[in-house]
């Protein structure tokens, strides 16, 4: 390689991973633009890229050859391969690219987004750069000299605002998370769709959803995964899972979510993204889910992991993503750095939260309105806050209002006890109060506990069965062949680790009903006579 060579280019559609061995090669911002900066140079021995090279997210750095030298070319369909054969290789690839990818979100690389803290359309994006762990910035109309200044050397009007500029890619004028991911090339293959019914269809990608798609097509199911928001779901806004076995210093959502990609696409599951179900329909033992984009899939068996979801308060819809956040990941930390925050909610998720803003924030609030934190967080999280200096818990206090005009400067708080009120000065405000499940889109046509989760196997009264001569498997639904996993299901325990359990065990289920609708396409996997698996 000679001086100036580029090995890739901001908006190339992949990229191999390239090891220096001999010379430098720097990663560059803007190359060949104003503004032009070098995030980072590589010298011998070292490889180049970041987590995208392998979810397959256009390249929005360049690599430029600063010293002649040579390199190394590995095809990215290559490193998948090596990845998933060497233990030792890939542990050491992934975490060097998650690490790679959370210097390159907190330098705010990547995208750029343009938008007023007051429109709707920016923070709806704001939402979906987070939840996707999308490096990028936000330069905010209000109060940025550089929004004007891009918005004057792109010539493009403030009506058109929120924008999202894409690196080597296109301009987007309030894209929908769709158009968005396409144009990252993050939205998945077009073929989820194939003619004929796929074996198994699992909605809803957080940890219980990947599970069941990863079993499935593991034993040789046709298996698509589809999902609204983000990989992850809840847990991957999860800053640390400390108790999710094999992990003991914890693994982030992030990580987990990564993970599951990987062994998703290892196995050929094919995932779609950006897509929202919004029906679903059965004939003939046959089920047909709808999804937002007009998109409609067929299969022989459906495992719903929609999970669930934050209750949101209107009332503070306004703040939304610029001061109010549901939660915690190092995209909000960077928003709060250095100032106090305040969370309300006294589980485990409130618990995390704190512990991880503590390391950026100057003071955590946490704000409870009981007695304590023993009847609803755990121990271990419970040990960890009271050792830190930096958090303070206030108890039997609620939030009545928020302060602040166009932006959050504070809250006012209630002292029950007292009748108190007081304010106190915090520029961010996170909510982690009950949970809702996401089961809209069923329209009441599955069997519901009080709460809305789904009810599965014996808790399903006889009469709200489907076909009542047909006694519904454990996971199975009122309607045979569909199953629920994880947070959605009623009396599930609201845990990673039983999510990822359900999903696993649902596709064993799945085989079952298969068979006895004599529509199974591979062998089940062996189960022995006592229950246990026998491989
Ligand atoms: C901040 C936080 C920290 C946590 N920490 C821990 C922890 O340390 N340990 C632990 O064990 N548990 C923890 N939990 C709980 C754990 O994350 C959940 O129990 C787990 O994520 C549930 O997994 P799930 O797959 O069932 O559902 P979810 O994680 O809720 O995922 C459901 C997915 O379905 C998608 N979806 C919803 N509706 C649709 C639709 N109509 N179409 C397509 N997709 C849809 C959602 O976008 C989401 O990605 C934490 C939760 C939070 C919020």
């Amino acid at each position: 390689m000679a001086a100036g060579d580029v090995l890739f280019a901001a908006g190339d559609v992949t990229y191999d991973l390239f090891v220096v061995l001999a010379g430098e090669v720097r990663i560059i911002e803007r190359h060949g633009q104003p503004g032009e900066t070098v995030i980072t140079k590589y010298g011998r021995s070292q490889f180049l890229g970041e987590i995208g090279l392998l979810t397959g997210q256009r390249a929005y750095l360049s690599a430029v050859v600063s010293t002649a030298g040579r390199v190394l070319r590995v095809p990215v369909e290559q490193v998948r391969l090596v990845m998933a054969q060497e233990l030792s290789l890939s542990e050491l690839i992934l975490r060097t690219f998650l690490l790679r990818h959370s210097i390159l979100t907190g330098l705010g690389s990547g995208l750029t987004l343009i938008g007023s803290r007051f429109d709707p359309g920016t923070r709806r994006l704001l939402e979906v750069l987070a939840r996707n762990r999308l490096a990028s910035r936000w330069l905010e109309l209000e109060g940025s000299p550089d929004a004007e200044a891009m918005l004057r050397e792109l010539d493009v009007p403030v009506r058109d605002l929120p924008i999202v500029v894409v690196p080597g890619g296109p301009l987007l004028r309030n894209p929908g998370s769709r158009e968005l991911l396409d144009a990252l090339g993050l939205s998945g293959p077009g073929d989820t769709d194939p003619s004929g019914a796929c074996d198994l269809l699992v909605v809803g990608a957080g940890p219980a959803g990947p599970a069941a798609a990863v079993y499935g097509a593991s034993e040789g199911m046709a298996t698509v995964l589809a999902e609204d928001t983000a990989l992850g779901g809840q847990a991957g806004t999860s800053s640390r899972i400390e108790n999710y076995l094999g992990f003991p210093a914890g693994l982030s959502g992030e990580e987990l979510a990564a993970r599951a990609a990987l062994q998703a696409q290892k196995f050929g599951v094919r995932i779609k993204l950006a897509a929202k179900a919004v029906s679903l329909s059965s004939e003939a033992g046959v089920h047909r889910v709808r999804f937002d984009d007009a998109e409609a899939i067929t299969a022989k068996s459906v495992i719903i992991a929609t999970g669930a979801r934050y209750n949101r308060l209107d009332r503070l819809a306004e703040f939304e993503g610029v001061g109010v956040y549901y939660a915690a990941t190092q995209m909000e930390a960077q928003a709060c750095r250095a100032r106090p925050v305040v969370i309300v909610g006294g589980g485990n998720s409130a618990g995390q939260a704190a512990l991880f803003l503590s390391r950026s924030s100057s003071e955590v609030h946490v704000i409870i309105r009981g007695e304590t934190l023993e009847t609803s967080m755990s121990r271990y999280l419970i040990d960890q806050i009271e050792r830190d200096p930096r958090i303070i818990v206030t108890r039997r206090t609620q939030i009545i209002a928020l302060l602040g005009k166009d932006q959050l400067d504070g809250v006012e708080l209630l002292d029950a006890s007292r009748q108190q009120t007081s304010a106190l000065a915090v520029c961010g405000l996170f909510v982690f109060i009950g949970a809702q499940p996401s089961t809209q889109w069923l329209a009441g046509q599955l069997a519901e506990d009080t709460h809305g989760f789904l009810l599965t196997g014996g808790n399903i009264p006889q009469a709200q069965l489907d076909d009542a001569d047909r006694i519904p498997l454990f996971l199975e639904t009122s309607r045979p062949g569909v199953f629920a996993v994880g947070d959605v299901r009623s009396r599930s325990v609201k845990r990673a680790a039983t999510a990822i359990g359900e999903g696993s065990m649902a596709v064993r289920l799945v085989f079952e009903r298969l068979q006895a609708t004599g529509t199974a396409v591979a062998d089940p996997p062996r189960v022995g006579g006592d229950g246990r698996n026998a491989t």
